[in-house]
C-alpha cells in the first residue's frame, strides 16, 4: 500500500496529474475539493458549511476537513495506493493523516510538491475559470486563494521534509514530462 501526498498550490496540476497517476497505477483518489464541490452539489449541511469558506477562496476548518477524510479513508475497499489530493492544506491536517494512517500501521509514503511560478499559476487558473464553472476561478479569489496557500499551507512543505518523504517536482513544462518525474518519485519508492 502507498500513500502519496501530491501538493502544490491552487493551478499547480495536482487534478491533472492525479488523473493520470490513477490511471497508470490503479490508486484510489481522495480530494477534498471534490468531496467539498459534491457535498455542495447535493446540498447538504457540510456542504453550505463549506460553500462560503469556497467562495471566499477560504480554507474549510481543519475540524470538518479532518472528519470528512477520515470517513471517506475508512469508506476506502483495498487499492494498490491511495492519492491524497488537496489534503493536508495545513500542517495541523498533516498531523492528523499520519495519526490516522498510523493506525492502519501505515504513513505517506511520498510527498510530491508540484512547483509552478506565481504567474503561471494565474494564467492556468484564469483559463480554467472560462470552463469550470467553478465559483472560485476568478481573479479575486485565485488571488486570495495564492495568499492563503503562501500563508497556511507552504508551512506542509517542511513538515514532509522532516519526515523524510518529501520530493520536489518541477511542474511548468508538458504535462506528460511533468507527469515523467512523478513517475520516476513514486517508482523509487515502490
Ligand atoms: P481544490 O479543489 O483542492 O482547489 O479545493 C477547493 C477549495 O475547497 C479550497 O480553496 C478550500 O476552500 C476547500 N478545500 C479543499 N481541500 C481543503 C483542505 N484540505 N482544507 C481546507 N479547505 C479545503
Amino acid at each position: 500500500m502507498l500513500n502519496v501526498v501530491i501538493f502544490g498550490p491552487p493551478g499547480s496540476g495536482k487534478g491533472t496529474q492525479s488523473e493520470k497517476i490513477i490511471a497508470k497505477y490503479g490508486f484510489a483518489h481522495i480530494s477534498t475539493g471534490d468531496i467539498l464541490r459534491q457535498e455542495i452539489k447535493e446540498q447538504t449541511e457540510l456542504g453550505k458549511q463549506a460553500k462560503a469558506f469556497i467562495d471566499k477562496g477560504e480554507l474549510v476548518p481543519d475540524a470538518t476537513i479532518i472528519d470528512m477524510l477520515e470517513k471517506k479513508l475508512e469508506s476506502l475497499t483495498t487499492a494498490q495506493g491511495v492519492i491524497f489530493d488537496g489534503f493536508p492544506r495545513t500542517v495541523d491536517q498533516a498531523g492528523a493523516l499520519k495519526k490516522m494512517l498510523r493506525k492502519r500501521g501505515e504513513d505517506v509514503n511520498v510527498m510530491l510538491n508540484l512547483e509552478v511560478q506565481r504567474e503561471e499559476l494565474i494564467q492556468r487558473l484564469l483559463k480554467r475559470g472560462e470552463v469550470s464553472g467553478r465559483s472560485d476561478d476568478n481573479l479575486e479569489t485565485i488571488e486570495k486563494r495564492i495568499r492563503v496557500y503562501e500563508e497556511q499551507t507552504a508551512p506542509v512543505i517542511e513538515f514532509y521534509k522532516a519526515e523524510g518523504s518529501y520530493h520536489a517536482i518541477l511542474g511548468e513544462g508538458a504535462i506528460d514530462d511533468i507527469f515523467g518525474r512523478i513517475s520516476s518519485a513514486i517508482e523509487n519508492a515502490q
